[in-house]
C-alpha cells in the first residue's frame, strides 16, 4: 500500500483548460477523499523545484505538455511501461521514493478497444490495419499499447520524417509511410495523435480517403466533439474523440494513487454532462 497522498496536483504548461481537475475532484468526492486535486502552470525551469516541492509534501498528481519526458528523468523509480514509452504522467511518494508511471497507453488501449467493441483482430486471419498520424509523446503511448494488440499492422506517417523514422525505430512493429493517402487506404483503423483540432476544425486526413470499413479515433477532444471525428461519424464510420482516452488515464492514475478504482461515470459526467458510453465499466 501506497503512502496516502497529502494532495493531488497537476504539473503543466499551460494546464487552465484542462478537464483533469472537474474529472479527479468528482472522483474524489465519490469516493470520500478529502483531498484536492489542483493545476499548477509550471514552465520547464520550474519543473525541478516543483518536484522538490512534491517530494517534501508528498504528493501525487499527473504532468502534462511539455513536462512528461522531463518527468520521467526525475522520477526515482519507473514503471516497465513508462520506460517502454520514455515518458511519465502519473507519479506519487512512497516511503519517500519519487515513482512515475504512464497511464495514457492503458487509458488509450481501453479506449479504442470500447471503439472497437472487442479485441480487433481476435478470430481473424488477416492482419489488422492501423494507422497512426503524428509522431509526438502521444503516439509513443499509442504504439506502446498497439504493439500488444495480436496480429495487427502499424502505419506510421508524420509530418516530418526524421521524427516518423526515429519512432518507429523505438517500435519497430510501426512502419513509416510518408504519402499520407497511400497510409490510409487500407486501414481498419485510424487513429489522430496530432494537435489538428484542437484549437481549429481542420484535419490531418479527409474522410473520404478512407476505406468505408475503417473506425477513426482522435485522440484530440472538446466539448462537442473534433470536426474530424463529426465528419466520420457522418460519413458512416465508428468514430470517437480523446474523450474516452482522457478519463480511462485519469482513472488508471487514480488507481495508483489510491488502490481502488475511481467511479468512471461521475468522471465521465462532471466533464461532459453526459451519461457514459464505455461499456461494462463502473
Ligand atoms: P507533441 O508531442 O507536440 O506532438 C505533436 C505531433 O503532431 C507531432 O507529430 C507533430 O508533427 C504533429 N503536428 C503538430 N502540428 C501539426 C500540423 N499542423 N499538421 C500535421 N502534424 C502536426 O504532442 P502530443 O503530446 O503527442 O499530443 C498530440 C495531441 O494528442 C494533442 O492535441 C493532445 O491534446 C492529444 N492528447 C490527448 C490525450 C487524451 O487523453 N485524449 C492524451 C495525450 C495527448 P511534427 O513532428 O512534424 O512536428
Amino acid at each position: 500500500m501506497i503512502d496516502l497522498p497529502r494532495g493531488l496536483i497537476l504539473l503543466g504548461d499551460p494546464v487552465t483548460h484542462s478537464l483533469s481537475p472537474a474529472m479527479q475532484t468528482a472522483a474524489l468526492r465519490d469516493a470520500h477523499i478529502d483531498l484536492t486535486y489542483v493545476a499548477r502552470a509550471t514552465p520547464s525551469n520550474q519543473l525541478e523545484s516543483a518536484v522538490a516541492g512534491i517530494r517534501t509534501n508528498n504528493l501525487a498528481g499527473n504532468v502534462t505538455i511539455p513536462h512528461k519526458l522531463a518527468m520521467f528523468a526525475l522520477c526515482d523509480v519507473t514503471t516497465p511501461l513508462a520506460k517502454r514509452v520514455g515518458a511519465v504522467n502519473t507519479f506519487w511518494m512512497d516511503n519517500g521514493v519519487l515513482h512515475g508511471d504512464n497511464t495514457d497507453v492503458g487509458g488509450f488501449d481501453l479506449a479504442a478497444r470500447t471503439l472497437l467493441q472487442a479485441n480487433p483482430s481476435n478470430g481473424s486471419s488477416r492482419a489488422y490495419n492501423v494507422t497512426v498520424l503524428g509522431a509526438g509523446g502521444a503516439s509513443n503511448a499509442v504504439l506502446a499499447a498497439l504493439e500488444h494488440w495480436d496480429n495487427t499492422k502499424v502505419t506510421l506517417w508524420n509530418r516530418t520524417p526524421d521524427r516518423a523514422y526515429a519512432l518507429s525505430q523505438r517500435f519497430d512493429t510501426a512502419c513509416v509511410n510518408l504519402d499520407i493517402a497511400d497510409a490510409v487506404h487500407a486501414a481498419d483503423l485510424v487513429i489522430n495523435a496530432t494537435p489538428h483540432g484542437l484549437l481549429d476544425d481542420n484535419y490531418t486526413v479527409d474522410i473520404a480517403l478512407l476505406p468505408p470499413y475503417a473506425a477513426v479515433y482522435d485522440l484530440v477532444y472538446k466539448a462537442d466533439e473534433t470536426a474530424w471525428v463529426r465528419a466520420a461519424r457522418h460519413a458512416g464510420h465508428r468514430a470517437a474523440d480523446g474523450l474516452g482516452m482522457l478519463v480511462e488515464q485519469g482513472a488508471l492514475a487514480f488507481e495508483r494513487w489510491f488502490g481502488f478504482p475511481p467511479n468512471r461515470e461521475i468522471m465521465w459526467r462532471a466533464i461532459t454532462h453526459r451519461s457514459y458510453p464505455l461499456m461494462g465499466r463502473s
